[in-house]
């Protein structure tokens, strides 16, 4: 028998429970396929893309390694798949589930078509199956984190098979390098070979690498001057590697361990919101939302200008925009801390700079950045108030970010620890750096009327 293995965002071959079931079965035809038209599918970000491009190669050669090979199509994936299938004789095929409203999409349209089996494995628990006595699934986190635990540990990691049969005859690939998925005028992404490797194997390196200092994960995860936190949410988020994987590995290093999990969590978590909320990234979850009066005036595309080109006089949220644009990842506080400015400082709808996150992120991942931009919002089904609005600058001193700053913002690598958080209350702006565009004070008080209006 010869299946088709589909790959998406599972891009490994350890603990690939589709690609086991294939080729326990005969011979396997690995196929990923660049779908921009599947109805409602979104598609990927310009640092998605450049994501994908390495990690096709690297599945590509890992796959070449065991005597098969990665067959590339572009269109609808139900329509490349019945073409293959047609072509190879292929009678199965053989999926890992996904969540996305268009990845569900498109497995109803394959399924009319073929043979289609989907198996579990890129979270910790399927998403859905978490519900609570009555039959309901969860919207807030802590009850639903707790019912998750009660499931785990996930199951021990599959092996990656050692040799895959191949077909009679291997059908035709496109050309990766004509899918024009790098960035060429201008390239953009110059700065992201030296911060990642994208594949299972560069996955592994990390997850190595943060397994000797996991057991301190409560203590840093907080210092952006630091590497505290895993760096594996591109590898995550492309499927080079599985949660099961990374909790296998770490969870028996003690000390503060037990929060990292609890971020693996939050993964599950969002996806199951996305789940039960399809169109999570278009949508306040809490109506009453729809009625904040966002900003409308002559200012406000300067602004957001600003705050995407790490210009906007707060040194903390510059440092996070410029990290974000070069490196295509920016650690999580400042992510918190960008979002609120965006939100409550510019009172810019979160919709905006959700899309902003979604095209500038090697892990942009529709689940995990909607439900944290609802959250920042308030506007989420668990999510904070609207009226807390974080301080970018005492933030900034709390968590220690002068070295990351200096690191990220140039102009200002020549200033003290006390100066640099707030430079222009310092006395020591320098030229070259912008004023705040504006003031704490008056921004909070604009955000704290606005939602006062929108209670009514
Ligand atoms: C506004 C905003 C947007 C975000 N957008 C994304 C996104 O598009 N994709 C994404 O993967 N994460 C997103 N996050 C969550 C979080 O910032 C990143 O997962 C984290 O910074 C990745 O770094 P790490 O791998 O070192 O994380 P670690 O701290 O090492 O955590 C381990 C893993 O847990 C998961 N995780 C951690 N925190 C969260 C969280 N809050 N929500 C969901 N999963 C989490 C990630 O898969 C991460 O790799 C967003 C957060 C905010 C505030």
């Amino acid at each position: 028998m010869t299946s088709i293995v589909w790959f998406r965002r599972d891009l490994r071959l350890a603990d690939q429970a589709a690609l086991v079931a294939a080729a326990a079965r005969g011979a396997v035809i690995p196929v990923y396929i660049l779908d921009d038209e599947t109805p409602k599918h979104r598609k990927l970000g310009g640092a998605s893309r450049w994501w994908l491009h390495h990690s096709l190669a690297s599945l590509d050669q890992s796959l070449r390694e065991r005597g098969a090979r990665l067959i590339l199509r572009r269109g609808r994936c139900d329509d490349q798949l019945a073409v293959i299938a047609q072509e190879t004789g292929a009678t199965e095929v053989h999926a890992l589930r996904h969540y996305e409203p268009w990845w569900r999409n498109a497995e109803r349209a394959v399924a009319q078509r073929l043979t289609l089996h989907c198996h579990d494995g890129n979270y910790l628990a399927p998403p859905g199956s978490i519900v609570s006595g009555q039959g309901t699934p969860y919207k807030i986190y802590t009850p639903f984190w707790r019912a998750l635990s009660a499931t785990l540990p996930p199951p021990e990691p599959l092996a990656a098979p050692k040799r895959l049969d191949p077909p009679a005859q291997w059908p035709a690939s496109d050309a990766l390098d004509d899918w024009g998925l790098l960035p060429t005028k201008p390239d953009w992404a110059k700065g992201f070979a030296a911060e990642w490797t994208p594949g299972e194997a560069g996955a592994a390196e990390r997850l190595a690498a943060f397994a000797d200092r996991a057991a301190r994960y409560e203590e840093q995860r907080n210092l952006p001057s630091i590497e505290g936190t895993s760096r594996l949410s591109p590898h995550l988020h492309f499927g080079e590697i599985s949660p099961a994987a990374a909790w296998h590995a770490v969870a028996g290093k003690g000390g503060s361990v037990g929060t990292f999990l609890g971020e693996l969590g939050w993964r599950d978590y969002a996806q199951n919101i996305v789940l039960q909320f399809p169109d999570y990234a278009a949508r306040n979850a809490k109506p009453q939302f729809d009625k904040l009066a966002w900003r409308d005036d002559a200012r406000v595309a300067d602004d957001l200008k600003a705050w995407q080109q790490g210009r906007t006089g707060y040194p903390i949220v510059d440092a996070g925009m410029r990290q974000l644009w070069a490196s295509g990842w920016m650690h999580n506080r400042v992510r918190m801390i960008a979002a609120y400015f965006l939100i409550k400082h510019l009172l810019i709808d979160w919709r905006v700079g959700e899309r902003w996150f979604w095209d500038t992120l090697v892990d942009a991942d529709y689940a995990s950045n909607a439900v944290n931009w609802q959250w920042v919002a308030g506007s989420g089904v668990d999510a904070n108030i609207f009226s807390r609005i974080m301080a970018p600058l005492s933030q900034s001193e709390k968590f220690d970010a002068a070295g990351y700053i200096r690191h990220w913002v140039p102009e200002l690598r020549g200033l003290s620890d006390a100066a640099i958080h707030d430079p222009e209350e310092a006395g020591a702006r320098p030229r070259d750096y912008p004023r705040k565009i504006i003031g704490h004070r008056e921004a909070r008080e604009r955000a704290l009327a606005a939602a006062a209006a929108m209670r009514g």
